[in-house]
C-alpha cells in the first residue's frame, strides 16, 4: 500500500534539503518515490521530481500578470495546479499499481510532496486544501513537519512552534510526525524530553527566565515560567492540551544534511499510515 508524505514547516526548516535526503534514502534501497515539488517560487530544487509545479505555472508571470505581490503568486500558482488534481490523481493511481502489461515495472510505495516556504499559504488556502484533501482521499498521508531544530531551542520559540504544528493537525486533520531537523547541529533530545516530561520544561523556562531571556515580556516576578502571573497560569493550563496533542505524534530527530534518523522516520511513517487506515480513513469516509 502506498503512502503520501507531505512536508510542511517554516521557510528554512530544511524541507527542501529533507525531500532530498529520502529521496536518495529511497532511491538506495531500490524503492523510488513518486516526487511532487508544489513550491513554485524555488529556484533550485535538488532533486529529480515526477510533478513540478514549475513546469506547468510561471510564478514570475502569475505575479506580473494578476499584479500580485510573492505570497499572491504562490497562492495564485497554487490555485491555478489545483485545477489539475484530477490528472495528477490519474497519474499517481496508475504509477502506484501494479501494471500486468509490465511485470518488471515495480508500483511506487512512496510519493513525496515538497510545498512552499510560506507555509500558510499551503495549509490555509483553499486550494491546499483540495491537494491535501485529495491525496488523501486516495492514499494514507501523513504530514511531516520539520522543524529548524537549533532555531526552536528556547522554551518560547518552541512553545510557538508546538502550537503552530498543533493548529496544522487540527486544521488539516491527518496524521502527523514532528520531524526535528539539523541534529548535526543541536541535538533533538531537549525537544523530547519536553514533550514528555512537562516539569522539565517548566524548569527550563524557569532557568530561562532567571538567565534574563524573557525580559520585558512580563514585568516584575511571575515571569513566563513562574507558575504566577499571565504567562505562567497560561502555560500551566495549556499544558494539559498539549499533552493531548503530543500524544497524538510520532518525534523524530534527523539530519538532513548527515542522513541521521532517517530510518527512524520511515518506521514513524510506517506506524502513522497504519493509524491513517485504522483511525483516519473512517473519519474521512464519514465526512464525505
Ligand atoms: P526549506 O525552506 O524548508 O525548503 O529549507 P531548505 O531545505 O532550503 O534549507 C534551509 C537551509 O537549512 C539551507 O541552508 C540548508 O542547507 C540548511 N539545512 C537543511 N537541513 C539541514 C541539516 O540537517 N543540517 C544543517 N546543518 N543544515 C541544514
Ligand atoms: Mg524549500
Amino acid at each position: 500500500q502506498p503512502v503520501a508524505i507531505v512536508c510542511v514547516g517554516m521557510a528554512g526548516s530544511g524541507k527542501t534539503t529533507f525531500m532530498q535526503r529520502i529521496n536518495s534514502h529511497l532511491h538506495t534501497n531500490k524503492e523510488p518515490p513518486y516526487v511532487i515539488n508544489l513550491d513554485p517560487a524555488v529556484r533550485n530544487v535538488p532533486f529529480e521530481s515526477n510533478i513540478d509545479i514549475r513546469d506547468s505555472v510561471n510564478y514570475k508571470e502569475v505575479m506580473k500578470s494578476y499584479n500580485l505581490g510573492p505570497n499572491g503568486g504562490i497562492l495564485t500558482s497554487l490555485n491555478l495546479f489545483a485545477t489539475k488534481i484530477d490528472q495528477i490523481l490519474t497519474l499517481l493511481e496508475k504509477r502506484t499499481t501494479p501494471d500486468p502489461a509490465k511485470p518488471t515495472v515495480k508500483p511506487i510505495k512512496n510519493i513525496l510532496v515538497d510545498t512552499p516556504g510560506q507555509i500558510e499559504v499551503f495549509v490555509w488556502s483553499a486550494s491546499g486544501a483540495i491537494l491535501l484533501d485529495s491525496l488523501a482521499s486516495t492514499f494514507p498521508t501523513v504530514i511531516a513537519y520539520i522543524i529548524d531544530t537549533p532555531r526552536t531551542a528556547s522554551t518560547s520559540t518552541f512553545m510557538s512552534n508546538m502550537l503552530y504544528a498543533c493548529s496544522i493537525l487540527y486544521k488539516t486533520k491527518l496524521p502527523m510526525i514532528l520531524v526535528f531537523n539539523k541534529t548535526d547541529v543541536k541535538d533533538a533530545e531537549f525537544a523530547k524530553e519536553w514533550m514528555t516530561d512537562f516539569e522539565a520544561f517548566q524548569a527550563a523556562l524557569r532557568e530561562e527566565e532567571e538567565a534574563g531571556s524573557f525580559g520585558g515580556l512580563e514585568g516584575g516576578s511571575g515571569g513566563l515560567g513562574g507558575g504566577s502571573g499571565y504567562m505562567g497560569s497560561l502555560l500551566n493550563s495549556m499544558s494539559l492540551m498539549l499533552e493531548e496533542f503530543y500524544s497524538h505524534l510520532s518525534v523524530v530527530g534527523v539530519s538532513s544534511m548527515t542522513g541521521a534518523g532517517v530510518d527512524e522516520f520511515f518506521a514513524a511513517v510506517d506506524e502513522k499510515a497504519q493509524e491513517f487506515e485504522r483511525d483516519y480513513k473512517p473519519e474521512l469516509e464519514r465526512r464525505k
